[in-house]
C-alpha cells in the first residue's frame, strides 16, 4: 500500500511496528435486497443473532475479573440492548417495509439511534451510543459470519472501530503491539487496555479502517500520536532504533520510579497522582507517586442514582486505604460544563461551562454537598486527607464551606460519629477570578492546587471542547504565564503550598517552566509520574528560574517556546522527544 500518515490521540506511549490484524470487518455490511416472502426468515435470523450474542455476552461476562465491576456493568447493560425491543422490532419492521436483509435493515437502525444519542449533550447518553453500536456489530457478525479470529497472531496491531469490554475479555493479547481504533478517547476502554498492558495505542482516527487492510505493515507513535501505514525502508530503519531506544529509556525510568525528585541543584518537588477510582491506587503506588494530588470524584455521581454517604465511605476509605500513609487530595464534586449528571441535563443552561458548576452546583444543591462533605470527614478521621473545592470565584465560597463544615461537625459529634472535625481546605484556581483574588485566596486555605485545563480555557476565552479555537490554546501565552506566577506568589507570600494538578504538570514544557517558578508539587495520571520524576532529576532548578524570568518577559509565543526548547534539549538530549507535550502541537514555527 502507498505510504500514509494518519493523526490520532496517543493515549498509551511506545512505538510498535506490525501487521495490520482487523477485530471488526466493519463497514462491509451485506446490502441485499429481498422478495416479500423471504422477509420472515431474515427476522428469524434477527432474533437468532440476538440471542448468540447474549450468550457471547454472557461467556464473556464469565470471564470478568473480580476487581473490574465496571467491565461487568458495560457487558450486562450490552446483553440488554441485545434483545432490546425497540432495536430488533424497528429492525424487522424494516425487512418487511423496505425488503432488506437483516444485516441492512439492522445498521439502518442503529445508525439511525446513534444519530440521536451522539447529539445529545449528556456524556452519559452520549456514551450509550458507543454500547450500541457494539452491539451492533456484534449482531452484524454473527449474521454474517465475519467475526475476525480470537488469537491475533504475533507482531500485530489491532485495529477496530472501538473496542469494547466483551471483545477485551475474548481476546488473547499476547502477541499484540499496539491498539488503534477509530472511535475513542483518553478515557475509553482502550486507553485504560492499552495501558495496562503497557503497549502502545492510538485512538480517535476515524479514517483508519478505510485506509488499512488485514496483513498490512504499520509503525504507531503511542508518543506522537500518528500512525504510518505502507512505511517505507527508511522509516522502518528509523523507528525501529526510535522503538529500541524508547523501551530502553522506559525501563531506566520505572526502575528509578521510586527515587525522589530533586533536581540537580537539589530542589525536591513532590510528584503525585491523579486518580479517578479507587481500583487505580495499585498503578499509583507503582508509579512511585507522592500521594494523590487531584482525586476527581464525580464519577460516582454520574450514574443514574445518587451515591449514598455509606456507598461514598466505602469508595474513599478504599482510596485511602490504598494511598496509605501518602496524602489523598479529594476534589469536592465538579459536575457541570463537560461532566454533566444525570439530573442536570434537563436543567438547560445556555452556556454550562459558564453555569452551575463545580461548587456552584454544590452549594446550590446543598443536600447533595453535604452527603459527600459528611463522607469525606468521617473518612477523614482514619487517614491522610484534604479537601479542594474546583471552580472557587469568589472568597465568600471557601468561607461558605467552613461554615457548612462547622455545621457537619456539629452534626455529626452529636450522633457521636468518629470524624475530623477540620481537615485542611484548599481551592483550585481555575477562574481569572480567582488568579486575580489568589492574595486573599492564600489567607483563608491550606493550599492552592492550579487546575490549568480549565484555567487556560477561562483566560483565553476558549471552550475546552471547542475544535475551532482549539488552535488558540497557548500554554505558554503571557497572559497564562504571568498567570501561573502570580498564582505561585501570592500562595508562596501567605506560607501555603501549591500544586498544579492540570495537564501542564506532565508536559515537558510546563515541567519547567512551573519549577523555575517554585511549584512545590505537579500531579498527574499515574502513567507519567515516572518520566516526570526523571525529568526533573535532569533538570536544575536556578537555570530553569531564569528561564522563568525570560519566559515571564517575553510576550511572543514562538519566542517563549524557542527558549524552553532550548533549555529542554539542553538538559534532556534526545530523550525529549519521548515525553508527550501539547505545547509543541501549537508550535509557530
Ligand atoms: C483542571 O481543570 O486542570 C483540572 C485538573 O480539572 P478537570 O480537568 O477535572 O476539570
Ligand atoms: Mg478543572
Amino acid at each position: 500500500m502507498a505510504r500514509a500518515l494518519l493523526y490520532g490521540t496517543a493515549v498509551s506511549p511506545g512505538y510498535a511496528i506490525g501487521r495490520v490484524h482487523l477485530l471488526h470487518v466493519a463497514g462491509m455490511v451485506e446490502k441485499r435486497r429481498i422478495a416479500p416472502r423471504q422477509a420472515e426468515r431474515e427476522q428469524q435470523r434477527l432474533r437468532a443473532a440476538s440471542e448468540a450474542v447474549r450468550e457471547a455476552l454472557r461467556e464473556a461476562m464469565g470471564k470478568v475479573p473480580e476487581d473490574l465491576a465496571e467491565y461487568r456493568e458495560v457487558i450486562a447493560a450490552q446483553m440488554e440492548l441485545a434483545r432490546d425491543p425497540k432495536l430488533l422490532e424497528s429492525a424487522a419492521k424494516r425487512i418487511e417495509s423496505d425488503l432488506i436483509c437483516a444485516s441492512w435493515a439492522l445498521d439502518e437502525t442503529i445508525n439511525q439511534l446513534c444519530a440521536l444519542f451522539d447529539k445529545m449533550e449528556d456524556p452519559y447518553l452520549r456514551d450509550r451510543a458507543q454500547d450500541i453500536r457494539a452491539v451492533g456489530l456484534r449482531l452484524r457478525e454473527s449474521l454474517q459470519g465475519s467475526r475476525a479470529a480470537v488469537a491475533p497472531g504475533e507482531n500485530c496491531v489491532l485495529m477496530a472501530e472501538d473496542l469494547s469490554p466483551a471483545d477485551v475479555m475474548d481476546m488473547d493479547f499476547s502477541g499484540v503491539q499496539a491498539l488503534v481504533t477509530a472511535q475513542g478517547g483518553p478515557t475509553s476502554h482502550t486507553a485504560i487496555l492499552a495501558r495496562g498492558l503497557r503497549i502502545p495505542a492510538l485512538v480517535g482516527l476515524p479514517d483508519v479502517l478505510a485506509t488499512v487492510h488485514e496483513g498490512d505493515s504499520v509503525i504507531v507513535d503511542g508518543v506522537g500520536g500518528v500512525l504510518l501505514a505502507g512505511p517505507e525502508q527508511d522509516d522502518l530503519a528509523q523507528y525501529t532504533a526510535l522503538r529500541d531506544e524508547y523501551t530502553a529509556w522506559e525501563t531506566r525510568v520505572r526502575a528509578a520510579a521510586h527515587w525522589p525528585a530533586d533536581t540537580r541543584d537539589g530542589v525536591r518537588v513532590s510528584v503525585q497522582a491523579n486518580m479517578e477510582r479507587p481500583e487505580e491506587a495499585g498503578e499509583m503506588r507503582e508509579s512511585g507517586a507522592d500521594g494523590v494530588g487531584l482525586y476527581r470524584t464525580e464519577f460516582s455521581f454520574l450514574r443514574d442514582v445518587l451515591p449514598g454517604e455509606r456507598e461514598l465511605l466505602e469508595e474513599y476509605g478504599a482510596v485511602v486505604r490504598g494511598v496509605a500513609p501518602a496524602r489523598v487530595v479529594f476534589r469536592t464534586l465538579d459536575v457541570g460544563a463537560d461532566k454533566m449528571m444525570r439530573a442536570q441535563s434537563n436543567a438547560k443552561e445556555p452556556n454550562p461551562a459558564l453555569g452551575l458548576r463545580g461548587i456552584r452546583f454544590c452549594l446550590r444543591h446543598r443536600h447533595i454537598f453535604r452527603t459527600q462533605l459528611r463522607a469525606l470527614m468521617r473518612v477523614g478521621v482514619a487517614g491522610n486527607v484534604a479537601l479542594m473545592l474546583p471552580m472557587i470565584s469568589t472568597l465568600d465560597e471557601v468561607l461558605t464551606v467552613r461554615d457548612i463544615m462547622r455545621d457537619l461537625h456539629g452534626e455529626l459529634a452529636a450522633r457521636h460519629i468518629p470524624h475530623a472535625e477540620k481537615l485542611p481546605l484548599g481551592v483550585m484556581i481555575e477562574t481569572p477570578a480567582a488568579v486575580l483574588i489568589a492574595d486573599a485566596l492564600a489567607r483563608e486555605c491550606d493550599f492552592f492546587s492550579i487546575g490549568t485545563n480549565d484555567l487556560i480555557h477561562y483566560l483565553l476565552a476558549i471552550d475546552r471542547n471547542n475544535h475551532q479555537v482549539a488552535y488558540l490554546n497557548e500554554a505558554l501565552h503571557p497572559a497564562v504565564v504571568r498567570s501561573l506566577k502570580r498564582i505561585i506568589d501570592s500562595a508562596h507570600r501567605e506560607g501555603i503550598w501549591v500544586s498544579v494538578c492540570g495537564e501542564l504538570a506532565s508536559d515537558p514544557y510546563g515541567l519547567a517552566l512551573l519549577l523555575g517558578m517554585g511549584v512545590d508539587a505537579v500531579s498527574a495520571s499515574p502513567r507519567f509520574v515516572p518520566g516526570m520524576k526523571h525529568m526533573l532529576r535532569r533538570l536544575d532548578a536556578a537555570t530553569c528560574m531564569d528561564l522563568a524570568y525570560n519566559v515571564l518577559m517575553s510576550a511572543d509565543i514562538s519566542a517563549s517556546q524557542r527558549m524552553v526548547r532550548e533549555r529542554l534539549q539542553e538538559s534532556l538530549g534526545s530523550e525529549l522527544a519521548f515525553h508527550t507535550t501539547s505545547i509543541l502541537a501549537h508550535c509557530h514555527e
